[in-house]
């Protein structure tokens, strides 16, 4: 232990990697910008890396071989094993193995990004120092089936130096000599790297920071519109960690999710199939339950506080979700019920059933959830 880092943890190779091109990515690539400037080929190829290994480790490593959230055909698995590499974020069996644990233990200990043990730990402490003993990669059966992800597994860092820095200087080779080769190596590939790889790391430190809880406060996961947009449409991760196996992380038509957009894109091309979503009426039930939590809380510890024209306002919305939950809860059950043993009822009765939740969901998305002003 020197000045308090423990050396005996530290892992030489991957903090060295990252200490590095954060370096470069700060004085060489603006040096380089300042004597050459940037022209529309060095902007553009930028562009495409910045979106293809974003993407790829969002869709592909994340909502794809992480959580099967949809299924997709070889060409988008190749193409996001590849350019997953080249964001060097490790291989996805690696990174599927990590997050599934980040998903079962969220907050505890064998979260190996658990924000509990502080901010810079989840960001990137625990990348910096390793675990001794390292926790097995028991979680990642499925995958190992899958001859493409251990195809991936087995060459990933040569992967990742031939697309991540070689390609895009061969190209920068080829359109403009030495110079733009450098240019391209250091823009599209080094500073490309840092900016991608602390946008993800940002999910599991900043979205376990700011934000809202409209779904469960049962762990530190928060919605954030600034953080999807930072995070290519991942910063709505409170709504993904209570529902983890739906293609989208912002549920509600308007939040910004591009890699929701793709998702749903490619299943119109066909490159993509059996999207998985989560019922509206479970969405809109959590939230509401959510909202009454929250409101049970601060009704009980702020009595002496609050005026009684804000406390008879805050119980009237309390009492408004308590029986729309209680409704929407009944009604679900019933129309479960009655859909199992279909051949036994009616057509007319199921029909029923399905208008009666729909008037149920209809009148509480016209209660306001004073939570979300108040939190
Ligand atoms: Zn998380
Ligand atoms: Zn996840």
């Amino acid at each position: 232990m020197i000045f308090g880092i423990p050396l005996k943890r530290v892992n030489w190779i991957t903090s060295s990697f990252l200490i590095l091109t954060a370096l470069l990515a700060f004085t060489a690539t603006p040096w380089y910008i300042w004597n050459h400037g940037i022209d529309l080929f060095q902007a553009s190829l930028f562009f495409f890396y910045f979106c293809a290994t974003g993407f790829s480790i969002t869709l592909g490593y994340h909502r794809n071989f992480s959580h099967l959230s949809f299924k997709a055909k070889w060409p988008v698995r190749l193409f996001t094993l590849i350019f997953g590499a080249a964001a060097f974020e490790n291989a996805a069996l690696d990174w599927c193995s990590d997050h599934r644990k980040h998903h079962k233990h969220v907050d505890h200990d064998d979260d190996p990004y658990d924000i509990t043990k502080g901010f810079f730990h989840a960001h990137i402490g625990w990348l910096l120092f390793r675990l001794h003993p390292l926790p097995p990669m028991d979680n990642v059966a499925d995958l190992r089936r899958d001859s493409l992800v251990m195809w991936q597994y087995r060459w990933c860092q040569w992967i990742a130096v031939t697309v991540g820095f070689i390609l895009p200087a061969a190209m920068g080779w080829m359109y403009g000599g030495p110079q733009a080769a450098l240019g391209a190596f250091l823009i599209a590939g080094v500073a490309r790297v840092v900016f991608v790889q602390h946008m993800a790391f940002f999910i599991n430190s900043l979205c376990h920071t700011i934000g809202k809880q409209p779904y469960s406060t049962k762990h530190t996961a928060r919605d954030s519109p600034l953080m999807a947009i930072l995070t290519y449409g991942e910063g709505y991760h409170n709504y993904h960690h209570e529902f983890q196996h739906d293609y989208r992380n912002g549920v509600k038509p308007w939040q910004f999710d591009p890699t929701k957009w793709i998702i749903w894109s490619l299943n119109k091309v066909g490159l993509t199939s059996n999207l998985r979503r989560v019922p509206e009426d479970r969405i809109l039930l959590a939230e509401a339950t959510e909202a009454r939590l929250q409101l049970d809380a601060r009704l009980s510890c702020s009595k002496t506080q609050l005026s009684d024209k804000t406390r008879e306002l805050l119980q009237a919305s309390h009492d408004a979700l308590s029986n729309l939950s209680q409704i929407i809860s009944e009604r679900h059950q019933e129309y479960l019920r009655a859909t199992e043993k279909h051949l036994e009822h009616s057509k007319e009765i199921i029909e029923e059933l399905r208008h009666e939740l729909h008037l149920a969901i209809k009148r509480l998305a016209q209660v306001p959830i004073p939570v979300h002003v108040l939190s």
